[in-house]
């Protein structure tokens, strides 16, 4: 069963698209936990649980009661009918980690409708999860923005890099490029080796960095370190422009 958590009409607030008008759909559940981001959210039943900025798309066992299940393709082509948009607007696929639905017929259906209509459809993924490009070439016409997971995510070596599935997703999407969540306590200690090792696996994939946080404060607080790093590395920094207008409200 796929789980979509909410669905909004914005402008991308972080990465290559930065500003464009952008339908999101954020779909529930993850592989991963990413407690070492810390960042702290309230449950529906009033307790506090850590992980990443939308823990609450990836933590299902206190969140997913308002998670809605997607039975029929339509029920998500539907969503773009809620929505007064552009004829170009972009479709981006966040989560949580929307390939843990990449095989689903569901899911692949409702790709294959977007494709179908023009748009442009970005994945917004951990980059650890493979995805079967042969068997649904529809992946082949899509972009992958990898957040590969470093360090500061607390997540094990083995479980966030996989060297052949981020080979794979540059090599045979339409697009792809590395996207990095970095505090500025992190910028000294091995993040230039962790870094280059993750990027050697699609060496033509332009690397952005951006600015840890869950809400406007701590975005400021790690984007100056972190400019100064892109401007030694010669990566491209990126803000989050959404935690920067809208702070810690969701869905905007
Ligand atoms: S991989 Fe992404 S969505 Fe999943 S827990 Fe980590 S930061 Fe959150």
């Amino acid at each position: 069963m796929i789980y979509l958590v909410e669905h909004f009409f914005s402008i991308q607030g972080e990465g290559r698209y930065v500003g464009v008008p952008s339908l999101f759909l954020r779909f529930g559940g993850c592989n991963m936990r990413c407690e070492g981001f810390g960042c702290s959210q309230e449950t529906p039943s009033g307790s506090q649980v850590i992980g990443c900025d939308t823990v609450y798309a990836v933590n299902r066992e206190h969140f997913s009661q308002n998670w809605i299940e997607i039975a029929d393709a339509s029920q998500l082509t539907a969503v773009l009918e809620l929505y007064d948009l552009p004829p170009n607007v972009d479709i981006v696929l966040t989560g949580g980690e929307p390939l843990m639905y990449a095989d689903d017929p569901v899911f692949i259906a409702f790709l294959e409708a977007m494709i179908a209509k023009g748009l442009r459809v970005t994945f917004e993924t951990n980059g650890s999860m493979s995805v079967d490009f042969e068997k649904f070439p529809v992946y082949k016409q899509c972009i992958f923005a990898l957040s590969v997971k470093l360090e500061n995510s607390g997540e094990a070596y083995n479980k966030r890099i996989k060297p052949n599935t981020i080979f794979s997703l540059a090599t045979n999407s339409k697009e792809a490029f590395f996207k990095f969540s970095i505090d500025a306590d992190s910028i000294n200690i091995g993040l230039d080796e962790q870094i280059e090792e993750i990027i050697a696996h699609a060496p033509n994939a332009q690397v952005y960095c951006m600015p840890v946080g869950g809400s406007k404060a701590e975005v400021e607080k790690n984007a100056e370190p972190l400019i100064e790093y892109c401007k030694v590395k010669g990566y491209t920094y990126s803000d989050r422009l959404h935690i920067r207008i809208w702070d810690e409200v969701h869905g905007v």
